[in-house]
């Protein structure tokens, strides 16, 4: 039996850290309450953050009462943070939509369809197929994802079809596609282990993606450089943290590759074998020495030139980030930016060397990969006709029936409901009324809607607004796969029923094909996700996302498949752990497009009237908008209410102690009680208030401002007043 790992933190929150063992019997857990002793295990993947660790959920008598880490699973090795440990408790939670409602009444299926199919037919024969839009999640399977796509493209006729992924990695896809032609996370978690020097820009891991963490606190011979305005958990356990100031870190990357080039620290050879645009590059970054980035990165000298050395003088160099890079309105630039940093210092397709965004939710990457507001299925552009050619062959279908450019995204979907071109509005797995910038103005949106129909597995904000809504099945009450954000494609298993009359979101899907006449085409011979999933493997053949060697069989062989994988891929394993191995890219040379991009002034700054930036993100202990966190007893105890963190300077001139209620006021709305905390884990000038609380709502007064290439939100930097309440 292995010994419980004692170097890692206990605030991590990680319930062990041994490799591996054997769980039923284990002492370590001590005693088993007679009434959570399962008398089945059953392995599924953890359905919170992208990180994608396999979770053991044991039933008795139908009902899930307990969850281990799932030792054989690659990716977490037996371990897991306090919502996967916990996860199994939202198969019992309260406030669960049981039956299907029509304006707040219960109703049949049968009814509720009705009602929806009748309203949205209407709507589209009326004002045609751009006034009728769906809004979905990074939550459902990638069967659900794939049945959904084909549903709203050749069902419904639908122009706008977006996720909720916009509001979270947009920016990525759009930075992968501007340098490397395609979107795709070139490395994989082994990077974190077999690098020399991890620099996470924006990627508060301890807190957001907590199993990464051990991960890069294991590799002892690696320098670990945290970039983030906040001395987060993460830059508590780096060598070194660059608490840069907001918005700074253009200037930083800047910088940084003026003093590689100056030092002569590039790999020279891989830079003119496979990319482009270097000597425009040099020349914009050939003015801003280190002086002037630390000025702008409020930061100092030493530590601009350490890093770029270290990055420079690594073997192999991972530059990772996320949510901090990711929400901005200059996100898909820094994204690339970032990209073309780890290209010209060759840290791209080798052990150890990635630029590598770490995704938010469990399964963003499956949406990403079977299509939505910016893609086909398989990254197929809507604008290339070879494309456009290949998905219609394959599905044998019409090319017209494609739409031949992208749809509206997510803002833009909220931006057309307000001008009245958007009329009917389908939500799916997502709570956009306490996540989506700007609450008050996403009202007034929804007040102007016909038809409103939203599908969840409880009750929310959102769900209250509906004219229509439909009880879906959650994470262990149905069947299909999860992509990470390593691309490893894992299962997730049916462990108990869904309660009242809740159905999977696949049979929803396929129920309303069948309500529209079009089951035959759209899902043949579908009768489970499998058959589903068996379809899309073949779709995406011969793409950079290639899932054709990938089968339910082979992943549970290997716990987990990175693709692309190929029917010929047939080591044990499977699958591919790195992208990109020989410099040679998506784009159409081939080529990797290096970038020159100027930082730009935050709009919404601190003045007198609003002296503070507000800084938004998540804590460890919650999920998005709390819908399932929320009811987790252990979890809501632990963080039961918001709380906005304030420098002691800042606080002494306010006269404000740990635990006194301010009110938090912006240009758009307000917080009228919220409790303070004085740390100086924030800047002075700088507050920090977490996302997830809706009678305590950040995004009331976030500012509805949007990057311009990705349509992601600008959630980082807003100005505020703070008062006592
Ligand atoms: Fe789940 Fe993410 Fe925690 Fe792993 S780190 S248990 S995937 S929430």
């Amino acid at each position: 039996m292995m010994a419980i790992n004692t170097r890692l933190p206990a605030w991590l929150g990680l319930n062990h850290g041994g490799d591996r063992y054997t769980y039923a019997d284990d002492e370590r857990f001590g005693p088993m309450q007679a009434d959570r002793v399962p008398e089945t295990w059953v392995r599924t993947t953890c359905g919170y953050c992208s990180v994608g660790c396999g979770i053991l959920l044991g039933v008795k008598d139908g009902k899930a009462v307990t969850g281990r880490g799932d030792p054989d699973h690659p990716v977490n090795m037996g371990r897991l943070c306090p919502k996967g440990q916990s996860e199994h408790l939202t198969l019992s939670a309260e406030g669960r939509l049981l039956f299907p409602t029509v304006n707040g009444h219960d109703v049949t299926w049968d009814h509720a369809l009705n009602v929806m199919m009748k309203r949205m037919k209407a709507l589209l024969d009326q004002h045609g197929s751009e006034s009728v839009a769906i809004i979905s999640t990074g939550q459902l399977v990638t069967e659900e994802f794939y049945a959904l796509g084909k549903l709203a493209r050749l069902g419904l006729g639908l122009a706008h079809y977006d996720g909720n992924t916009t509001l979270c990695m947009s920016s990525a896809v759009s930075g992968y596609k501007m340098t490397l032609g395609s979107d795709g996370p070139p490395g994989a978690y082994a990077d974190f282990e077999q690098s020399d020097c991890i620099v996470l820009f924006g990627a508060n891991i301890a807190d957001n993606h907590p199993l990464l963490a051990p991960r890069i606190l294991e590799n002892k011979t690696a320098t670990v450089i945290v970039v983030d305005p906040r001395v987060t958990k993460t830059a508590m356990v780096a060598d070194h943290h660059l608490a840069i100031s907001a918005r700074s870190d253009i200037a930083l990357l800047n910088g940084i590759i003026h003093i590689l080039i100056a030092e002569n620290l590039l790999d020279l050879e891989y830079v003119h074998a496979h990319c482009d645009g270097f000597p425009e590059l040099a020349e914009h970054v050939r003015r801003l020495t280190p002086d002037k980035t630390a000025k702008q990165c409020g930061i100092s000298v030493e530590q601009v030139l350490a890093t770029a050395r270290a990055i420079g003088n690594a073997k192999a160099a991972t530059l990772a980030w996320t949510m901090g890079v990711n929400h901005s309105v200059q996100g898909a630039e820094t994204s690339a930016l970032i990209v073309t940093l780890a290209a010209i210092t060759g840290n791209l397709g080798k052990p150890g060397a990635s630029p590598f965004s770490i995704t938010g939710q469990c399964n963003a990457m499956g949406t990403r990969e079977t299509g939505f507001t910016a893609s086909m299925p398989g990254y197929r552009a809507f604008d290339n006709p070879q494309d456009r050619a290949d998905l219609a062959e394959l599905w044998n279908i019409d090319e017209s029936r494609l739409p031949s450019t992208r749809g509206r995204a997510y803002p833009d979907i909220i931006s057309g409901i307000t001008e009245g071109r958007i009329k009917g509005l389908w939500i799916i797995g997502t709570n956009p009324v306490v996540s989506y910038p700007d609450r008050e103005e996403l009202e007034y949106a929804f007040s102007r809607l016909d038809l409103l129909v939203v599908q969840d597995g409880f009750h929310t904000p959102t769900t209250a607004l509906a004219d229509v809504a439909l009880p879906a099945a959650i994470w262990g009450e149905k069947e299909g796969t999860f992509t990470n954000s390593e691309r490893r494609v894992s299962r997730v298993r049916k462990a108990v029923e869904p309660p009242g009359e809740a159905r999977s979101d696949f049979d929803i899907f396929i129920t309303i094909a069948e309500r529209l006449g079009m089951r035959e085409e759209l899902f043949p011979d579908w009768k489970t996700p499998e058959d589903a999933f068996n379809e899309w493997a073949r779709i995406s053949e011969g793409r950079l996302c290639d899932y054709s060697g990938i089968t339910y069989d082979r992943i549970d062989a290997a716990g987990g498949v990175q693709w692309p994988c190929t029917p010929s891929q047939d080591t044990p394993l499977g699958g591919t752990a790195r992208l990109y191995p020989d410099g040679r890219v998506s784009t159409a040379t081939g080529r990797t497009q290096l970038v020159a991009i100027t930082q730009r002034e935050i709009s919404d700054k601190p003045r007198p009237q609003f002296p503070f930036l507000l800084n938004t993100g998540r804590t460890v202990e919650h999920w998005h908008t709390r819908t399932k966190t929320g009811r987790v007893e252990i979890l809501d105890r632990l963080a039961p209410i918001g709380w906005v963190e304030m420098n002691p300077t800042d606080a002494d001139r306010l006269r404000l102690l740990s635990g006194q209620m301010v009110k938090v006021t912006s240009r758009r709305g307000s917080i009228d009680e919220i409790p303070v905390r004085v740390t100086a884990t924030v800047r002075a000038g700088e507050v920090f208030i977490p996302f997830h609380f809706d009678d305590m709502c950040a995004n009331r007064l976030t500012i509805a401002e949007f990057d311009p290439i990705s349509r992601e939100p600008n959630y980082k930097q807003c100005a505020v007043a703070i008062e006592k309440a």
